[in-house]
């Protein structure tokens, strides 16, 4: 291997131990709840999930988006962050 390319591992390796130099600008996964599957997604618009609690739009969140929030913290935007500010708070 040659000093060029243990040189870009290297730094990989750093960059992966500093988890907010990466942010998320959209998304998709499935977060398997208890009852059931649920598809979350992270669009320009915010966040977005499958599930009746989301869909209801009474929280404007869930515990599908909660977890991936706690999940990937600082590696979001401030604005799509996990949060216990403000009316929804999950605590
Ligand atoms: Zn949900």
């Amino acid at each position: 291997m040659n000093s060029s390319m243990i040189g870009k591992i290297e730094k990989a390796h750093r960059y992966a131990h500093e988890p907010e130099r990466v942010k998320f600008t959209t998304l998709d996964a499935t977060i398997s709840g208890d009852n059931d599957d649920y598809h979350v997604s992270l669009t320009p618009e915010g966040w977005k999930c499958s599930c009746h609690t989301f869909q209801s739009h009474i929280l404007e969140t869930c515990s599908h988006v909660m977890a991936l929030q706690l999940v990937l913290g600082k590696m979001l935007n401030d604005d799509v962050r996990y949060s216990t500010q403000g009316d929804a708070d999950p605590l």
